[in-house]
């Protein structure tokens, strides 16, 4: 008996599973619609089971609503995270936050009609219609903290089992699930009047939910990633496979975008960040300095010590900037001997001191072969008197750059 509730409840989650990752796999054929609104449509069902539908299994009494339908929501939650973003997670989550909302709402206003008999036997049950309304709002109140709970452990996870995807879905699903176990039982207690087992019961079906789908979700993605790339199999090692978009994408855009030289963020990259950064501190109302630091008689450099010998002094003229610099600046080699610092929410006055900081700190620290001090010209702009595009802010930095470099060099210039 108990056996053969397992055996259905297996299979339950088996048909569950495959169902809804294939709708899931199809979405770029499908649209991505097709999965949320079945997610959505389930949550109606699995409430109803977890409210009413019991089973007995070895291990104790449990509901299908609460195993195979919700843990495999949650699961399917993180899995579409995984697989597109967080923007596209929001989505399902708001949206039965929402649906959720309107039942009630409607409830409202349904408990105040004089219904009529028309099949014979049936009556429609009021209450029934409210205390679903209740347990599934509470349910997807859970379940939007679930949702924000379960991704942030899977990211944070990824630092520890960066190579088992299997782990970070379990270990998330195993503490979250837990958290819920506890949430939705006393919900049931309060309402229902569910006895203790029924929480222990549920607690073991969810964990058991947990490994299971895991496993599953685990053995989807290895198949649909080899699938999808089927001339050139990846290495094993290759872990940035089994991370999600985000973080491949953030993987890609450290590891592109830098000078080879020096290391620090190249050209591109300046054109890629500096127009975000400006419409960020834009929209907050805060000022962004931009400077272009150019290296004095750089040439006689090359041309007294090779070009090795330059390429050393720039690396080093590089590093030393690097350092002095906040984490929230950014340092680009804009070309050969020059460099441009983004600061971000930094009055003008305040930037033409950070450039001084810059000159002074080169000064001090890089030596050419012959001992003598590096040296550095600077131009300064800033978004609260200069413009506020990239173009307008390299333009005026450059030409207090020209006027620094009149001026007999080694200076700062920025007005
Ligand atoms: P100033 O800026 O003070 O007017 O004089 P400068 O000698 O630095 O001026 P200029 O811009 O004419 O020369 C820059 C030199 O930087 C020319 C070029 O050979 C050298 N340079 C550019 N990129 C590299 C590089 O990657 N490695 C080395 N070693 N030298 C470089
Ligand atoms: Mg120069
Ligand atoms: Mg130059």
């Amino acid at each position: 008996m108990g056996t053969e509730n397992l055996i259905l409840l297996l299979i339950e989650a088996g048909f569950y599973f495959v169902f809804m990752v294939g709708l899931l796999h199809l979405r770029h054929q499908l649209g991505i619609g097709m999965f949320i609104a079945a997610l959505g449509v389930m949550h109606f069902l699995e409430t109803y089971l977890a409210a009413v539908f019991y089973i007995e299994l070895p291990f104790g009494v449990i509901s299908p609503g609460s195993s195979v339908l919700f843990s495999g929501k949650l699961m399917m939650i993180l899995l579409l995270y995984v697989k597109e973003d967080a923007s596209v997670v929001r989505a399902p989550i708001y949206g039965l936050l929402a649906g959720n909302f309107l039942t009630v709402g409607l409830g409202f206003f349904l408990r105040h009609h004089q219904t009529i008999g028309v099949v014979p036997g049936r009556i429609a049950d009021l209450a029934f219609i409210d205390e679903m309304g209740w347990l599934m709002l509470w349910g997807t109140t859970l379940l939007y903290l679930d949702s924000l709970a379960i991704i942030l452990l899977y990211e944070r996870l990824g630092r520890v089992f960066k190579k088992s995807t299997a782990l970070r879905f379990f270990v998330s699903g195993v503490a979250v699930l837990t958290f819920d176990q506890i949430g939705f039982f006393a919900a049931l207690h309060f309402l229902n009047g569910a006895p203790t087992e029924v929480f222990w019961g549920g607690w073991i079906a969810k964990m058991l939910a947990a490994s299971a789908y895991a496993v599953l979700i685990t053995v989807y993605l290895h198949y649909s990633r080899i699938s999808a790339i089927p001339v050139s199999p990846r290495p094993i090692s290759d872990i940035f496979a089994d991370l999600t978009f985000r973080e491949r994408y953030e993987d890609l855009l450290d590891r592109s975008g830098r000078d080879a030289l020096t290391g620090v963020y190249d050209r591109s990259r300046l054109e890629y960040e500096a127009p975000r950064m400006l419409s960020a501190m834009m929209a907050a109302g805060k000022p962004l300095a931009l400077m272009i630091i150019d290296a004095d008689h750089f040439k006689d450099v090359n041309d007294r010590f090779g070009h090795l010998a330059g390429d050393g002094v720039l690396k080093e003229t590089a590093a030393s900037l690097q350092r002095a610099l906040r984490a929230s600046d950014r340092l680009f080699r804009f070309g050969g001997e020059e460099f441009v610092v983004i600061c971000e929410d930094i009055a003008p006055a305040a930037g033409t001191e950070r450039a001084e900081m810059l000159r002074r700190t080169v000064e001090a620290e890089i030596r050419r072969p012959d001992g003598v001090p590096m040296t550095v010209s600077i131009g300064v702009a800033n978004s609260y008197s200069d413009g506020t595009t990239l173009n307008a802010l390299l333009s005026a930095a450059d030409a207090r750059l020209y006027a620094a470099k009149n001026a007999g060099r080694n200076r700062v210039i920025s007005s």
